[in-house]
């Protein structure tokens, strides 16, 4: 005849599964994000915020800023407004003079 699990043993097993699936379900949450994250990446990688379109690259001095001839949309990088305001005064008239209709 097979022997019983005490209470207290059933109790512990029941727990060490629970905390098992419980971390899976936590890995499974974090890999999927990580995958949405890449597929949004992917999907909206230099498309204008506004209206979705294709955004060009326009090179101006070492300031490169993303364009988008649809909307009239113009995007700074991460540090590029920095670079902007460290040029001399006349510079930002000069490079939105670029883009004046
Ligand atoms: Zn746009």
């Amino acid at each position: 005849m097979p022997v019983k699990p005490s209470d207290s043993e059933e109790e512990y097993f029941a727990r060490q599964e629970a905390e098992r699936r419980g971390k899976l379900a936590k890995e499974q949450q974090a890999k999927l994000a990580l995958e949405e994250r890449e597929r949004a990446r992917t999907l909206h990688f230099m498309k204008c915020p506004k209206c979705g379109m294709q955004l060009e690259e326009i090179t101006f001095g070492d300031v490169h800023i993303d364009k988008c001839f649809h909307c009239g949309g113009i995007w700074l990088d991460e540090g590029e407004l920095e670079v902007i305001r460290q040029k001399e005064s006349g510079f930002v008239g000069r490079l939105f003079s670029v883009f004046r209709r």
